[in-house]
């Protein structure tokens, strides 16, 4: 394909996927598709010969799109809201387009400066003090298990310089909540602090973790000869956005000297809202945090900012660069393969720019404060009718609720509410995700996708008193 073809097919792509975004409320909400029915449908092997663009093009409507699961689609409410916002999707083709490869500053020094100054713009966003230095990694589990590493790094007095964690005398033990995001225990696995030594603290009445309970946890180990290494605390947990009591935490933290690093994957996005900033009250007192703006800020996927305090400790663990002890602020050039896993990096900062540009800071505030008033609306009116319960506080975008009809309990109940998400689901017109919370399946209404307004949110609800009749 030379420059000529690309600009014609180009411009046919862009007038795709724009109808793609126009016609999405006509199209079912989750794709109703059966395993290995997409592989059937398209030759098992590649062409030898070139094949004209048409060709390809009728199999995306043939049988891409309807293996397709409407994210962007105004009555998705499963999961959390993945927004790919059309002034991002612009800045990400930019990125595909220019063929960038960061490995260091010097292979694309806009790459690098860009990444900087738009993880710079969005700590202002979010209120942040000028103390932290951010980096966007490809994903939260990424950003955690990289705060794990260097947790244990601090704590071992860089343990991996001489026999590394299988050295070490004693174990070293991480912390967080039974509401913990999987990544969180993933990351802890990988980081080699093993299963016995993950410590889920017990919550509280609205699902948040008990500071009490952490600082006893952490002295019951330490008198038993372990060292407390990392807490990881949430803001906006996954199954209700609980949040977690950062202030008291921090100060659990710093009196023993254990890492924190905040997961606010999804939630983090609010803080662009002076209103919300209570929720993570105390962060600044964290060690490393993560924030996904590719969830409901609207940065195409993937884009997950992780900040810390110390960057020179992050770089000294991450570094294989034999003058690793280089600060990395001494005035030269940041190398962000010294700031996680990877050496190769798109370049990604431009679909953060292109976002933040476009709309305004303004204008991502507007739009996260409707979808909040969406749900605030959404928890009045299940709290207002008999028979439905809401089960946590909704203080974002996520609103947990049970139908539950008089006589009804236990595994009965769990069959009423599976029945009536799943009958919701596969009519194509909204989508939701059950899930269990304490031991009983909920339905979670997540709000918050870019088309999502009030009307969808009335229409869902009128489609949950309906089902739950039959
Ligand atoms: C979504 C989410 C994650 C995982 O995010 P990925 O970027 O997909 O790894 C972790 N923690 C919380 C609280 C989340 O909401």
């Amino acid at each position: 394909m030379n420059p000529e073809e690309f600009r014609r097919r180009g411009h046919e792509l862009v007038d795709y996927i724009a109808g793609y975004r126009e016609n999405l409320p006509e199209q079912p909400v989750w794709s109703q598709l059966k395993p290995g029915e997409l592989r059937a449908a398209l030759p098992a092997g590649p062409p030898a010969e070139a094949e004209p663009f048409e060709a390809l093009m009728a199999d995306i409507e043939r049988v891409i799109v309807p293996g397709l699961s409407h994210w962007q689609h105004p009555r998705f409410f499963g999961y959390f809201p993945a927004n790919a916002h059309l002034a991002s999707v612009l800045g990400d083709m930019l990125s595909s387009g220019l063929g960038q490869l960061g490995l260091n500053w010097a292979s694309s020094p806009a790459l690098t400066e860009l990444e900087e100054l738009t993880s710079d713009w969005m700590r202002q966003m979010l209120g942040l003090s000028s103390q932290w230095r951010g980096v966007i990694q490809d994903t939260a589990s990424t950003s955690t298990l990289v705060a794990l590493l260097c947790a244990r790094e601090r704590a071992s007095g860089h343990s991996q310089d001489r026999g590394g964690l299988q050295a070490e005398p004693m174990p070293f033990v991480v912390y967080a909540s039974g509401q913990s995001h999987s990544s969180v225990e993933k990351a802890a696995l990988l980081a080699g602090f093993g299963r016995e030594n993950l410590r889920l603290v017990a919550l509280d009445d609205d699902y948040a973790m008990r500071a009490d309970r952490l600082a006893q946890a952490i002295t019951a180990d330490l008198a038993a000869g372990r060292r407390p290494c990392a807490v990881v605390a949430t803001v906006g947990s996954t199954g209700t956005t609980a949040i977690d009591p950062i202030a008291a935490i921090a100060a659990i933290c710093q009196e023993y000297g254990v890492w924190l690093h905040v997961d606010t994957a999804l939630a983090g996005s609010a803080m662009i809202l002076p209103e919300c900033r209570w929720m993570w009250q105390g962060v600044e007192g964290a060690d490393s945090l993560v924030l996904n703006p590719h969830k409901w800020l609207g940065a195409v996927f993937d884009c997950s900012l992780f900040y810390v305090r110390d960057p020179q400790h992050l770089v000294r663990v991450m570094s294989t660069n034999p003058s690793y002890l280089q600060t990395s602020a001494d005035g030269q050039a940041t190398n962000y393969r010294d700031w996680g896993l990877q050496l190769g990096r798109r370049f990604r900062a431009l679909k953060l720019w292109f976002l933040i540009r476009l709309e305004g800071v303004a204008g991502l505030q507007a739009r996260l404060r409707r979808d909040i008033a969406n749900a605030q609306w959404l928890a009045e009116q299940v709290d207002a009718t008999p028979g439905w319960v809401r089960l946590a506080p909704a203080p974002l975008q996520t609103v947990c609720v049970r139908h539950e009809p008089s006589g009804l309990s236990g595994e009965d109940l769990d069959r009423h509410t599976l029945g009536w998400v799943g009958r919701i689901n596969s009519s194509g017109l909204a989508f939701l995700t059950p899930s269990i919370l304490d031991g009983r399946w909920m339905a979670r209404v997540s709000i918050g996708a870019l088309p999502t307004e009030r009307e969808d949110v009335a229409a869902l609800w009128a489609m949950m008193r309906e089902e739950v009749e039959c």
